[in-house]
């Protein structure tokens, strides 16, 4: 069969096949969904070298430019399998995030003294972070990325999963085989429906317009957020002197005009609307799979949980699903213990930790919408007089750069170098 063809050519590189997977199955693991999550989790399975076959149905790797904050947690995990260096070439480190009302600069958050080495958070591009973590997990020879192949179809028993393929290309269809399978498919994810999963939550009644322009302000790598009574706006650095731009929504219009509009008239910066490199506009969500697991199929990163944006959590934490989740493979694949207790352990450690993410968004969000002159002048007290001030001002760049958010356990040591 053609998909296995490739398969074995591709294990074929110099991985030892006999040890993990016994015969008749294509891997030890099948990720489905190439998008951060699924990159990253199939690096750290081929890292622990377990025979790992990616699919992604999108043919070509251009993704959307979207998620751009990488949290200090995550470019911890990153190291394991030598990504951490070359993202973090790639980004604008942000030291400083300042914070104006519409009267003036309220203060300061200063990420500098975070622990070293990463004492900043990172702003880089979705696109150049799954380029990097691509070439990454592809340099391990267990781990095989099949582009342009769809999950359609699922069935399981007591010892393996068949996931149904589709090639897009010309229609044709095949089985893959393994003993588990990871659902990296994002929040409308295919694996979850087929096994009649529901994804419990609701829709935010705001909405935010953003857009991505040259950089022409003086800011350099600090990130300003604004809070005024008409609203808010936040400005993010991004690599080749560029700059990130999001505003609540002012009712429907959500084109590049009005995002130019809201930020002239919030922050009293000028943009050039035919100068945007990037738009889109988004409204926040926040949803939670009712169970992460079914049978041997595991829910990872947003087919488990969606949050909303503000923050930049969600991504990261995907991250922490995909570290938890390579550890709890790599000790199935070494052991004959049953894998139900460790799902369940994944779940609750998960679960718990969407929660402390979500409501941290959530409560982003409020501090974000709050418009007119008394719910404006409410949040500037709590910002000036509460949050800035000690104690609350040196919690908040660990609070923000999501260190005080438990992880699981370590699956692997670190790998010395790593260049993408
Ligand atoms: C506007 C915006 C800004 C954001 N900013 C941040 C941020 O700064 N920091 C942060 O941490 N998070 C951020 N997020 C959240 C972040 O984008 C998501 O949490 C993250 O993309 C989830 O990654 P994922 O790999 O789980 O899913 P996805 O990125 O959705 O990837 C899923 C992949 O699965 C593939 N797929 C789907 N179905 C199938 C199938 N049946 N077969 C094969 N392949 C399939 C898709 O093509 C896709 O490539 C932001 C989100 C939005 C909307």
């Amino acid at each position: 069969m053609k998909i296995r063809g490739i398969l074995h050519r591709s294990y074929g590189r110099d991985v030892m096949l006999e040890g993990a997977a016994p015969r008749g199955v294509d891997a030890d693991v099948l990720v489905v969904g190439a998008g951060p999550v699924g990159l990253f989790l199939s690096g750290l399975l081929g890292r622990a070298g377990l025979r790992t076959v990616l699919i992604e149905r999108r043919q070509s790797s251009a993704p959307p430019s979207m998620a751009i904050g990488i949290m200090p947690p995550s470019l911890m995990m990153f190291e394991a399998i030598g990504a951490a260096a070359p993202v973090v070439a790639a980004g604008c480190a942000v030291a400083t995030a300042v914070v104006h009302d519409h009267a003036g600069e309220l203060g300061r958050v200063d990420f500098t003294a975070l622990p070293p080495p990463f004492a900043f958070i990172l702003a880089v591009s979705q696109g150049e972070l799954m380029r990097i973590l691509r070439a990454r997990a592809c340099s391990f020879p267990s781990v095989c990325v099949l582009d342009g192949r769809e999950a359609v179809g699922v069935r399981q028993d007591s010892s393996s999963v068949v996931l149904q393929v589709r090639d897009v290309r010309d229609d044709t269809r095949t089985e893959l085989t393994a003993p588990f399978v990871a659902a990296c498919d994002g929040c409308h994810s295919t694996l979850r429906r087929l096994l009649g999963g529901v994804h419990d939550g609701k829709r935010y009644r705001v909405s935010f317009v953003m857009g991505d322009f040259p950089d022409t302000t003086a800011w350099a790598h600090d990130a300003h957020l604004f809070f005024t009574p008409r609203g808010s706006v936040e400005s993010f650095p991004l690599p080749g002197h560029r700059r990130r731009w999001i505003a609540l929504a002012d009712g429907p219009a959500a084109d590049t005009p009005a995002l130019v509009e809201r930020v002239r008239t919030i922050s009293g910066v000028e943009l050039d609307a035919g100068a945007e490199l990037w738009h889109s506009s988004f409204t926040p969500e926040r949803r939670l799979a009712r169970t992460f697991s079914s049978g041997r199929v595991v829910l990872c990163g947003d087919a488990a949980h969606v949050m909303s944006p503000i923050g930049g959590q969600g991504m990261n934490t995907g991250f922490g699903d995909a570290w938890q989740l390579a550890a709890i493979m790599r000790r199935l694949s070494a052991s004959h213990e049953h894998h139900a207790p460790l799902f369940a352990r994944y779940e609750t450690d998960r679960r718990r930790a969407f929660r402390i993410a979500a409501n941290r968004a959530a409560r982003g969000m409020w501090l974000g919408t709050r418009k007119g002159r008394i719910g404006s002048t409410v949040r500037a007290f709590v910002i000036r007089r509460v949050l800035l001030r000690p104690p609350f001002v040196l919690r908040l760049p660990p609070y923000f750069a999501m260190l005080t958010i438990p992880r699981g356990r370590d699956p692997l040591p670190p790998q010395p170098g790593g260049a993408a």
